[in-house]
């Protein structure tokens, strides 16, 4: 379902504490927003948590987004010179996702 207008608070379970949290509409439209698929598995402190060893793990590399040219830091390793920097990357997928969006309006005829 692409309507964003079918999201409800959920309640989900944290797979490292365990703990319920809730997913807020709010929360969901943001993924929805960012293009996002995959339904948060962790609550906000275990997620945070998780990022920050993510972070230990891949250190920051540097590289020049093909787009705006402005140097950025992203946490893996570029496989080649054409990659975006985060913001542009995100312009992008906001951008495919407007198209899916207004495709997703057109009714059949
Ligand atoms: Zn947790
Ligand atoms: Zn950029």
């Amino acid at each position: 379902m692409n309507d964003s207008s079918q999201f409800a608070d959920q309640v989900l379970v944290c797979k490292d504490c365990g703990d319920k949290f809730i997913w807020t509409v709010g929360e969901q439209q943001f993924f929805y927003d960012k293009g996002l698929q995959n339904v948060p598995k962790r609550c906000k402190p275990c997620a945070e948590k998780f990022k920050s060893q993510l972070r230990e793990k891949h250190p920051m590399q540097w590289i020049k987004c093909k787009k705006c040219k402005k140097k950025a830091e992203v946490p893996f390793e570029p496989k080649s010179e054409d990659i975006l920097c985060e913001d542009c990357f995100n312009k992008e997928i906001a951008k495919r996702n407007e198209k899916i969006i207004e495709k997703g309006l057109k009714l059949p005829e």
